[in-house]
This record gives structure tokens, sequence and C-alpha cells, in this order.
């Protein structure tokens, strides 16, 4: 018994069956003696029908007039979920971001957490109220609102069982846990008992929507116990947690990333500072690089490409417009017809066989391979979009993860 924080994804609260089934197992915590804090998401698909409404009328519409329509969503869950509570009989209060005492940074559309006032939340618990906070969003210290990236429902939740001091934040989704590779798209795939936060954070980083990867990002820094486990079914999950010794798999996951695009500079002049120039002006507008590649210089010129995530790449296009002049580039292309695969383990540093036996998976597949980039513990290749599944499969199989 005591605090606990429970989550629930778009799928777990889509229709009037699903959330009276979120308010039993919501009221069954309560009833069995715990205090319970709830963070929901957008109903089904909700928050892509908003984008769309948005589109309609203005592509290119303002970050912060979107996070005030992208904020809506998580609250009608919220009400009909504390509906469906009180229906069932159970003391419950509904909170916006706002009135749980979330305060986040400016960034509209990929706001951090800055602090929670919790005064209200403790109140409401005191008063033996189940809470229900709507995810996702929270205000600036304008009193502006603010929405933290999507998926961010997680980072919602763990921060509350952070600052509260929860005895377990359980993340519930359509699946019953997480999984080797997708499990949509690997039917192979294993489920996890455990997972390390380092190895979770980079499988979320790399594309496992299943968790925001800010969420574990903070539970590894606010040691939060963590649980993923299925709305539906009445089975444990997968816990992440800080190290594992279940298993000493070399590999843990395999993850797709769907949502990046790639970036040429071609023709740039070969003399110091270029790179500087191009990533320094990147970096200031917040836009996150990863994978990089440089050709060797050639007539005085070489070329740079790099990924950025997809949401980014109409502004990264103009930040490298702005800096023509300086460039004096033969051309800039972006492509976004890319996916990235990774694989993720923390054994892989010291096993040189590894990225032999990913690029041998996908050769086999007969894949092009057109960027790679290693870390201590992941191995990223950027190929063709249409290849994607087929390459999760492959490289899966290959490891028999
Ligand atoms: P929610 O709406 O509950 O937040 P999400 O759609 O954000 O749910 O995340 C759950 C989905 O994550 C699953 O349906 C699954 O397809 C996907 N997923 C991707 N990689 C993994 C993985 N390694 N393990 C489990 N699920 C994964
Ligand atoms: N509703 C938001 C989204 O679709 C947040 C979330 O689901 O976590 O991204
Ligand atoms: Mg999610």
């Amino acid at each position: 018994m005591g605090l606990i924080v429970q989550k629930f994804g778009g799928s777990s609260v889509r229709d009037a069956g699903r959330i009276m089934n979120v308010a039993k197992t919501v009221t069954d915590t309560y009833a069995a003696g715990n205090s319970v804090m709830v963070v929901v998401s957008a109903q089904g698909d909700t928050t892509d029908e908003l984008i769309e409404k948005a589109h309609e009328i203005n592509p290119k519409a303002s970050k912060r007039e979107m996070d005030v329509l992208l904020s809506t969503g998580e609250q009608i869950s919220i009400a009909l979920l504390a509906m469906a509570i009180e229906k069932l009989g159970y003391p419950v209060k509904s909170l916006t971001g706002w009135q749980a005492g979330f305060v986040t940074d400016s960034t509209h559309g990929n706001s951090r957490i800055r602090h929670i006032n919790k005064e209200r939340l403790t109140n409401e618990l005191d008063k033996g109220n189940i809470v229900i906070v709507a995810g996702f969003q929270g205000v600036n210290r304008y009193d502006d609102i603010t929405t933290l990236g999507r998926g961010g429902s997680d980072t919602s939740a763990v921060a509350l069982a952070a600052v509260c001091h929860a005895n377990l934040c359980q993340i519930y989704t359509d699946v019953d846990g997480i999984y080797t590779a997708d499990p949509r798209l690997v039917k192979s795939a294993r489920k996890l008992d455990e997972i390390s936060y380092d190895e979770m954070l980079e499988l979320a980083s790399l594309g496992a929507q299943v968790l925001h990867n800010r969420s574990v990002e903070m539970a590894k820094k606010y040691n939060v116990p963590l649980e993923v486990l299925s709305s539906l079914e009445k089975k444990p999950g997968t816990v992440v947690k800080e190290v594992t010794d279940v298993e000493k798999l070399l590999i843990k996951g395999v993850a797709k990333d769907n949502r990046v695009a790639r970036l040429s500079i071609i023709g740039v002049q070969d003399v110091p500072g270029i790179a500087f120039k191009i990533f320094s002006a990147l970096a200031a507008r917040k836009i996150n690089v990863d994978i990089i590649l440089q050709s060797i210089g050639r007539d005085d010129t070489k070329d740079i490409a790099f990924t950025v995530p997809l949401d980014d790449k109409e502004e990264a296009l103009e930040v490298l417009d702005g800096l023509h002049k300086v460039l004096k580039a033969h051309e800039i292309l972006s492509d976004d017809n890319v996916t990235k695969v990774s694989i993720v383990g923390a054994g892989m540093a010291t096993n040189p066989g590894v990225a032999a036996k990913m690029f041998e998976a996908l050769a086999d597949a007969n894949i092009n391979i057109q960027m790679i980039s290693t870390s201590e513990i992941k191995i990223s290749v950027l190929i063709e979009k249409k290849d994607a599944d087929r390459a999760v499969a492959a490289i899966h199989e290959a490891f028999a993860v």
C-alpha cells in the first residue's frame, strides 16, 4: 500500500468501453488501500486528428497555437475518466496540466518539465480523492499552454511519480510489456521481464515508442520504479530498473524510427570551421542532429550529410538557407524516404562481431545501407523506408534475441 501512479495511453481510453475498463483498474487499486494518481492521454488517434484539422487551416500555424489545440485531447480524456469513476461510486477529481502544477520551459511542442507545484495534488490526495491528471501538457512561466512532445504523457506520469515519491509508476498500454522488437512488426519478438534504464532509454530514443524517451531519462534520474503492462489483460509486464541481472543478453532489442529526414550539403568549401558553423546554427534552434557523414575533400569541396527529426526538417532547411553565403554549397538536398534501424545492448562495445553480423543480415536481405553510426550501446543504420520492416525482422532473426 502507498502511492501509485497509473498512466493509460490513447488506445487504452479509445472509447466508452475502454474508459470503463480503466476506471475499474483504477478503482480496484484505490479500493485495495492505495492513494492513486492517474495520467491519461488523448483518446485513440485524437492528437493526429487535431494536427490534421490545424493543417487544413494553416500548415504553418505557430507552435503556441498548436499547443493550445493539442492539449484539448487530454482534457477530454480526464473528464470522461473522472465521470466513469464517479459512476462506480468513488471520489475523484480531474485536473488539467496547469491545475496539477506542471510548469515547463517555453519550447512549444517539445517542452521540458521544469517543476511541479504539488500543493493542489497533495490536497486532493489528502481529501481521499483519486486524482486524474491530463498528460502531455503544462504551462510555461507566462501561463501559456505547452506540450511535451509526441508520446509525452509517459513523461507526465513519471514526473508525478518522482515529485510525489510514488511507490510505483505503472504505464498501461496496448501491449503487455517491452519486447525485443515491436511485437506488432516482428512475430518472434520476445517479452522482457526486465530491462535497464540505460538500455530502455536507447530503445526509446531510437524509435521504440512504447515509452517516451524523456520518461525513461527521468525515471533513471529519480530512481522511479517503472513497469510497462497491458491495460486489457491482467498479467505481469516489464520492469524498468537500474540494473538487470536476469539475463545478460548481448542485444536487448531492435528499433526503427521513421520520423527522420536526411539533409545533404553538396560541394561545401573544404576549409576549417564549416562543420562548426552548420551544427552550431542548428543547435541554436534546438534541432537535434543525429548521424553525421562527411566525405573526403576533393577540388577544395566536400559533402556533409546528417539526419534530423522529421518534424524539424523544414526549420533545418531554413537554417541552412540562411547560411548559404558562408557555405557556398553547390546544392542542399533533403530526403524523407528514410528510416533509422538500430540494435541496442549494453554488451556491444566489447564485442567486435556485432556490427558485422548486423550488416551481414542486411546484405543477405539485399538492403542497402546509406549511413552508419555506432556507440557503446547501439548501432544504427539509415536505409530506404520501404525496407524498414524487412530490416528489423532480418536483424532480429540474425541475433535471435
Ligand atoms: P500508448 O498509446 O499506450 O502510449 P504507444 O502506441 O505510444 O501506446 O506505444 C505502444 C506501442 O509501442 C505498441 O503498440 C507497439 O506497437 C510499439 N512498440 C514499439 N517497439 C516496441 C517494443 N520494443 N516493445 C513493445 N512495444 C513496442
Ligand atoms: N496524445 C499525445 C500524443 O499522441 C501524448 C501521448 O499520447 O502520450 O502524442
Ligand atoms: Mg505512447
